[in-house]
C-alpha cells in the first residue's frame, strides 16, 4: 500500500525522542512531573503497575489497566537498524492486509512507518477508509484503538502494539466513578433521563474522545455525545440545546476553556472530584451549575505554565504563543491562540512570513513541526523534553513484533469493545458527527 499520510510527511531529519532523551540523560534537569528514567527501554517498565517514564509517571494507574506481557528477547536485543529492517520487510510482505496508523505524539521511528498520521479521530476515520484490510495496527493509546474498533468492520482486527499504552487522562474517569456520580446527581436533580416541560434534560453527559469505550457507551445511553478538541464548542452548543447543564469528562481544562469562551461564568462550573461526596460540592452549586467539570487532566499539557509564556515573550520579542486547550485556563488566557493539534498545525502552515512560535503541546509534534517548517523558529514552551509516558510505550520493537506475528498468522494485542458497550458508544460518536456549528447571526453594520 502506498504511504498516504493524511496530515504530514515524516521528515528523516526530524530529531527523535530517543536522541532528546539521550540529552536529558547527559545532564538536562527533568521537571518534577517528568519521569527521570526516560532512557529505559519501555519493556523494562511495561509490566510494572504505573505509567512508566514520561510526563504522567506520577499519575495513579487504575488497578484494572492492561499490562503488556514481556516482549520476546529477539526484539529486545535487536538494535535500531535491525528493528527498522524487520519492520520494513514485514510491512512489505503484509501489503494491503494491514494499515498502520500513527498518532501525532508518536516518536519519529514509529511515525516513519505509518500509512496515516493524525490525531485520534482523524486516525479512527482513516481506519474506515480501508475496509478490506485484515488488521489495523494503531500506534497510539488504548482509547484510540477502541474507537477504531468501534468504527471499523467487525472482521477487522485492531492491534495496539503495546497494551501498556493507556492514557492517564482517560483513566481518570472510570465507568464505576461516572455511574456513581450520575446516581448522586440524580439525588439532587431528579430523574436525569426525563426531559422537563421545556423538553430539556437535567444533565447531558459529554465525554472527550480521550475516554474509554465504556464511558462513551455510558454517554450514548444517557442522551450524550462525544467531543474532540476541534469541535468541543459545537458539541457544547448541541448539548445546551438539549439540556439544562453538562457533565463534562474527563478533561476539566478542555471543558472549562471551551465553556468560558462561550460565556459560561466560572461560578457555574463546579469541579467534580470523584473521591468526595457530591464531587466536593453542595446541592445549590449543582443546581446552579451549567457545566460540571470532571477532575481530570492531561499530565503532558499540565506542564505548561504562564511563567513559561512570559519567559518566551521576554526572550523572543514578537513570538506567537499557541497552546492546546488541554492546558490550564490561565495558560490558554495568556497565549495568543489556543486550539487542537490540527489547529496548531494549520495555523503554522498558514503563516507565510518567517515567525517565531512557542508551542504548548507534546514534544514529538513540536519537533516535527519545527522540522517541517524551517522558515520559522518553532520551539516547545516547556524547556524540559518530556514525552507522553504512554505514547512513548510504542517502541519500534513492539511494532516489529506485532507485524511479524501477523505474518505468522497470529493476532497479538487485539483490542475489542463488547457489543453491549459498542452500540451506545457508536451512537454517541454518530451524534458528534452530525452536530453542526450554530450559525453566526447578527446585523450588518
Ligand atoms: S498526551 Fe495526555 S491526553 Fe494524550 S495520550 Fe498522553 S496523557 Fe493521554
Amino acid at each position: 500500500m502506498a504511504a498516504t499520510n493524511i496530515a504530514l510527511v515524516p521528515n528523516p531529519h526530524n530529531p527523535s525522542v530517543d536522541s532528546e532523551i539521550a540529552a536529558i540523560l547527559a545532564g538536562a534537569a527533568p521537571g518534577e512531573t517528568c519521569g527521570t528514567d526516560l532512557g529505559d527501554a519501555p519493556w523494562q517498565v511495561d509490566t510494572r503497575p504505573g505509567y512508566g517514564p514520561g510526563a504522567s509517571v506520577g499519575d495513579v494507574i487504575p488497578t484494572g489497566a492492561p499490562r503488556q506481557g514481556e516482549l520476546p528477547r529477539e526484539y529486545r536485543d535487536a538494535d535500531a537498524d535491525e528493528i527498522e529492517r524487520r519492520i520494513h520487510a514485514a510491512r512489505d510482505q503484509l501489503g494491503d492486509r494491514v494499515v498502520i496508523l500513527g498518532h501525532f505524539y508518536q516518536r519519529h521511528e514509529v511515525v516513519a512507518h505509518a500509512d496515516y498520521v493524525g490525531d485520534s479521530f482523524q486516525l479512527a476515520k482513516a481506519a474506515t477508509a480501508h475496509p478490506d484490510a485484515e488488521a489495523i495496527v494503531f500506534c497510539g493509546v488504548h482509547f484510540m484503538a477502541e474507537t477504531a474498533d468501534l468504527l471499523s468492520r467487525p472482521e477487522q482486527a485492531v492491534i495496539l502494539p503495546n497494551l501498556a499504552a493507556g492514557c492517564s487522562m482517560a483513566d481518570m474517569a472510570t465507568i464505576d466513578d461516572v455511574e456513581d456520580a450520575w446516581e448522586q446527581l440524580e439525588d439532587v436533580l431528579g430523574d436525569l433521563d426525563t426531559p422537563d416541560a421545556d423538553g430539556l434534560l437535567p444533565v447531558i453527559p459529554v465525554t472527550y474522545m480521550n475516554s474509554s469505550a465504556a464511558i462513551k457507551g455510558f454517554v450514548g445511553r444517557h442522551g450524550g455525545i462525544v467531543c474532540t478538541s476541534s469541535n468541543a464548542r459545537t458539541v457544547l452548543e448541541w448539548a445546551f440545546a438539549r439540556g439544562r447543564r453538562v457533565l463534562f469528562f474527563p478533561d476539566q481544562h478542555l471543558g472549562r476553556n471551551t465553556a468560558k469562551a462561550m460565556g459560561v461564568p466560572l461560578s457555574q462550573m463546579p469541579l467534580w472530584n470523584p473521591r468526595r461526596p457530591l464531587g466536593g460540592n453542595d446541592d445549590d452549586a449543582i443546581a446552579d451549575s451549567r457545566v460540571i467539570l470532571w477532575h481530570g487532566f492531561c499530565s503532558v499539557h499540565r506542564r505548561f505554565t504562564v511563567d513559561q509564556i512570559q519567559k518566551a515573550r521576554a526572550e523572543h520579542p514578537g513570538v506567537q504563543v499557541i497552546v492546546h486547550p488541554e492546558c490550564a485556563m490561565e495558560v490558554v488566557d495568556a497565549a495568543d491562540q489556543a486550539g487542537s493539534t490540527d489547529y496548531i498545525r494549520t495555523a503554522i502552515a498558514a503563516t507565510t512570513e518567517p515567525t517565531t512560535f512557542a508551542i504548548g503541546t507534546e514534544i514529538n509534534l513540536v519537533q516535527r513541526l519545527a522540522a517541517e517548517h524551517p522558515q520559522h523558529e518553532i520551539f516547545c514552551l516547556d524547556p524540559v523534553v518530556c514525552p507522553c509516558s504512554t505514547m512513548y510505550r510504542i517502541h519500534p520493537g513492539y511494532l516489529a513484533w506485532v507485524l511479524e506475528s501477523l505474518l505468522a498468522g497470529q493476532l497479538p494485542n487485539r483490542i475489542t469493545v463488547d457489543d453491549a458497550v459498542a452500540a451506545p458508544a457508536r451512537q454517541a460518536l454518530e451524534r458528534m458527527l452530525l452536530a453542526v456549528p450554530t450559525p453566526v447571526t447578527g446585523s450588518a453594520a
